[in-house]
């Protein structure tokens, strides 16, 4: 999936989940953009990649793509790490959001994602795209209706 789309999957979920909690949602959006990008960061191409192109190389040539930052193994080391050093729980929670909608895109891809990692199985969902496809166009139209329909709800635009 492009960086659009993972974005827009970030919006869309954080602004559901916002639905449901009791967070800030504005600040659980800022999250949730953030952490459909982190993942990403074993592309050196990616957004993120390119702004951190030292971090990238680094994670890119100790596991490869889509592997350790794209599983449950990483999921739970971020959330440890956020209750650590990350006072604001609404960030941590909408980083954790926006990093489950990027790697459950991912899923929808033909290449899937190491979700076991450090297990070497792929998973991908029943259905998949390949980036930049037609399908991924409509992935990311279906997207953006949700977030302006979730949005809405929020924040009463009028
Ligand atoms: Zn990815």
């Amino acid at each position: 999936m492009t960086g659009k789309t993972h974005i827009t999957g970030g919006i869309a979920a954080s602004l559901a989940f916002a639905q449901v909690s009791h967070y800030e949602p504005a600040i659980l959006l800022i999250g949730g953009v953030a952490g459909a990008l982190i993942p990403d960061i074993c592309h050196g191409s990616s957004k993120i990649g390119r702004s951190l192109p030292i971090v990238s190389k680094l994670i890119s040539t100790l596991f490869g793509h889509r592997t350790f930052t794209h599983s449950l193994l990483f999921l739970l080391l971020m959330t440890a790490l956020f209750q650590a050093v990350l006072p604001n729980e609404a960030l941590a929670a909408g980083i954790l959001v926006g990093m489950i909608s990027h790697i459950v895109l991912d899923m929808a891809t033909k290449r899937g994602v190491k979700l076991l990692f450090p297990l070497r199985v792929t998973v991908r969902l029943p259905f998949t795209t390949s980036t930049g496809s037609f399908v991924e166009h409509l992935v990311f139209a279906a997207l953006s209706v949700l977030s302006v329909y979730f949005g809405y709800a929020l924040f009463n635009f009028s």
